[in-house]
């Protein structure tokens, strides 16, 4: 007799669910405050590989990722280049605003100009440098050839090259680089695409070749070595126009704000996140109408809420996505200075609840330090889940990295941490007469998570695996399950939440990849 199916096999094993645990309804309308350690999620069956699990979700209304994960927008974690490998892993990154208005725009410029295997940020130097100042940054970064530009900046008139042939052996390391560049060049023009690129860098045998436009001003560079490393990314988040990579930004809701706006949408923004701790104001209330009747293409974002109120007053001024999260972040101390939030399973619940009826997707923002809690965030009725601390240690995220104790680690601040207001923010809070300022983060450091480009895959292959033992192939079936009832919840009381983690060891190490 030949062997059932999995399909056969599970109609007959799994008939109709039996009833255990709780419903979320039932779970969630205990009157408690919930957050994602409270509470345990029940196996489902499984009948499908985890490879088949489908994270494809929504951001917002018009825009779907195919990786529901997104980068704060804060100072330590998201500008272009957290942006851009976000958005290839098919997520997306959020440049923040804590900078002047040109300084984000290029950021998001970054994002919508970037093409794979351009680089479009390389180092570049003036003729009156010198051979020291290229020795002084070899060691930082991975140097094998500088262009040299008349103002030392990209964008300017490209005039040779300085490689490691023309300096190794140069004595005098005071000599001006205008002495020992290469200037016959081999360039190529802005528009050649990367399969033209690399044939010219094959018959040239040069290492570097850059890209420049019709005033002969850099615009890119590509490398040899960067070619050979490489490669596709078919879940990147492309906008369906002209299939670039997707930017979103946040902003403010003062005035000053929609002049940054207005930048951010001539560079290209697709989305736009409207920053506060209480998204509930009548200035965030303003500034989605503005939104709304000047830029009917953009994405809006409102928030951040926590209640079924919020939300509805933001869904009425017509978001077109919810941020979900007050008080919960790594970094926050915002519960015991405000004393104002919501454990975030209960508010994501509630919220998203809601939130269903009118097609308005929510992002569960802050809290997550576990694959466990994106899936429990993902099972509680969110699209997205925004993380700050997972990311800040990424290769990507703005910063140096610096050793304590023998651990490399990264800055990561909150932003409204007293060090961040005063970096940025400081005109915004000086210039209301708001001499005092009450701090609602700290500023500590992460360590080292290596690339995104490791670490992404590592998450989503984490969630997937979670799905599967939850028996939901994708993100829209765990919501059906969700809402239907058939996704089992059980509180854990403290000594379930011990017996859960690892326990009763005399030592151990924990490696996440
Ligand atoms: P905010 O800009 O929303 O608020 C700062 C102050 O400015 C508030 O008193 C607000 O009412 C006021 N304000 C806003 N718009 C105004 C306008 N047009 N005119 C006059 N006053 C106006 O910023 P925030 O809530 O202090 O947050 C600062 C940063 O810290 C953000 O990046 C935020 O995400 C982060 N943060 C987040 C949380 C959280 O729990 N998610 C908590 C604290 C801080
Ligand atoms: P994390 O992922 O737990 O580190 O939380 C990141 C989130 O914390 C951000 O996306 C913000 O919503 C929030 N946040 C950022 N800065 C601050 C702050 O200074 N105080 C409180 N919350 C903050």
């Amino acid at each position: 007799m030949p062997a059932p199916d999995a399909k056969t096999l599970s109609s007959k094993q799994n008939p109709a669910p039996l009833l255990d645990g709780m419903t979320a309804r039932e779970f969630f309308e205990q009157g408690t405050g919930y957050t994602y350690d409270d509470f345990i999620l029940l196996p489902g069956h499984i009948d499908f590989a985890a490879d088949e699990v489908s994270l494809e979700t929504q951001i917002s209304r018009r825009i779907k990722l195919k990786t529901p994960l997104v980068s704060s927008p804060m100072d330590t974690v998201t500008e272009g280049e957290m942006a851009i490998s976000m958005a290839l892993q098919g997520g997306m990154g959020i440049i923040h605003y804590n900078n002047a208005i040109e300084e984000q725009r290029d950021e998001v410029l970054k994002v919508k100009r970037f093409k794979n295997g351009f680089i479009t940020n390389p180092l570049t130097l003036s003729p009156t440098h010198t051979i020291r100042d290229i020795d002084n940054v070899k060691s930082l970064l991975n140097f094998s050839g500088v262009p040299i530009t008349e103002t030392g900046k990209m964008g300017s008139k490209l005039l040779g090259i300085v490689t490691n042939r023309d300096i190794d052996f140069v004595q005098d390391r005071d000599l001006p680089l205008s002495e020992v560049m290469t200037r016959e060049l081999v360039v190529a023009r802005e528009g050649c695409t990367l399969e033209e690129a690399n044939q010219i860098l094959r018959e040239s045998k040069k290492g570097k070749l850059p890209i420049v436009n019709a005033n002969y001003e850099i615009v890119a560079l590509i490398s040899r070595n960067d070619l050979k490393k490489n490669r596709d990314y078919p879940l990147a988040s492309k906008d369906a126009v002209d299939k670039r990579l997707l930017a979103g930004a946040a902003i403010g809701t003062r005035e000053e704000d929609k002049e940054r706006l207005a930048a951010l949408v001539e560079a290209g923004l697709d989305l736009v996140v409207l920053d506060s701790s209480q998204g509930d104001s009548f200035y965030q209330l303003r500034m989605i109408e503005f939104i709304k009747n000047n830029y009917e293409h953009l994405e809006v974002i409102g928030g951040n809420i926590v209640t079924v109120n919020q939300a509805r007053n933001l869904i009425q001024a017509g978001v077109d996505g919810l941020r979900i999260g007050m008080g919960v972040g790594s970094i926050c101390t915002t519960q015991e200075v405000m004393a104002c939030g919501r454990p975030q399973a209960t508010a994501v619940y509630k919220t998203a609840q809601y939130a269903q009826e009118f097609g308005v997707p929510i992002i569960a923002d802050g809290g997550i330090s576990t694959i466990g809690h994106i899936i429990k965030a993902l099972s509680l009725g969110a699209s997205t889940v925004m993380m700050g601390s997972m990311l800040a240690g990424t290769e990507e995220a703005p910063g140096e990295y610096f050793y304590q104790d023998g651990t490399r680690l990264k800055k990561y601040r909150g932003m409204g941490s007293l060090e961040a207001m005063k970096k940025g923010s400081a005109k915004r809070y000086f210039s209301e007469g708001d001499k005092i300022r009450v701090a609602q983060g700290v500023a500590g450091a992460v360590v080292d998570k290596g690339s995104i480009h490791r670490f992404l895959p590592y998450l989503v292959q984490g969630v997937k695996h979670g799905l599967q033992d939850l028996g939901n192939r994708s993100v829209k079936d765990l919501h059906t399950a969700l809402y239907n009832g058939t996704l089992g919840f059980e509180l854990r009381t403290h000594a379930a939440q011990v017996e859960g983690g690892v326990h009763n060891l005399h030592s151990y190490e924990k490696t996440f990849m």
